[in-house]
């Protein structure tokens, strides 16, 4: 037992395997109680360390993090059809009243150009309604979590 005693480096190698010392602090090891007791200590540290149960929180992370995110799922956009079914309505009652005097205007008008208005009208009409689908597909899109 001429060699050296095991450095710490060493004694922690030998508690995780005996087999990754070189073979003279192998033998060292197998003639020396100190350093045999050291490595014991070691694997029991060791094993404590790997049988630790995870750490926690002591609060609930996720409902704290879920409280800072905007609400998952808006409602219908009740505003925004309130303002759309009262300004048909009032499409409608302006029709209503005066249609009877747009009735000659537009039966004057080339009957081309009054196909070509409501087309145009339609389209525009039809685009916006893709364009807010789009965009409240967009927004749900961002706050889905999965
Ligand atoms: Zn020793």
């Amino acid at each position: 037992m001429t060699s050296p005693h095991l450095s710490e480096r060493a004694q922690q190698e030998a508690a995780e395997s005996t087999s990754l010392l070189p073979l003279a602090q192998a033998t060292h090891l197998r003639g020396c109680p100190l350093c045999q007791s050291r490595v014991a200590t070691y694997r029991h540290l060791l094993t404590a360390v790997a049988h630790q149960a995870h750490p926690t929180f002591a609060f609930d992370l996720s409902a704290s993090v879920l409280a800072q995110l905007p609400r998952a799922k808006p409602g219908f956009p009740w505003v925004l059809a309130g303002v759309a079914t009262l300004v048909l309505g009032v499409v409608i009652s302006f029709l209503a009243l005066f249609g009877s005097l747009l009735t000659p205007i537009f039966y004057s008008l080339s009957t081309g150009l009054g196909a070509g208005l409501l087309t145009v009208a339609g389209l525009f009409v039809a685009g916006q309604c893709l364009e807010l689908l789009a965009q409240h597909r967009r927004q749900m899109r961002q706050l889905a979590f999965s």
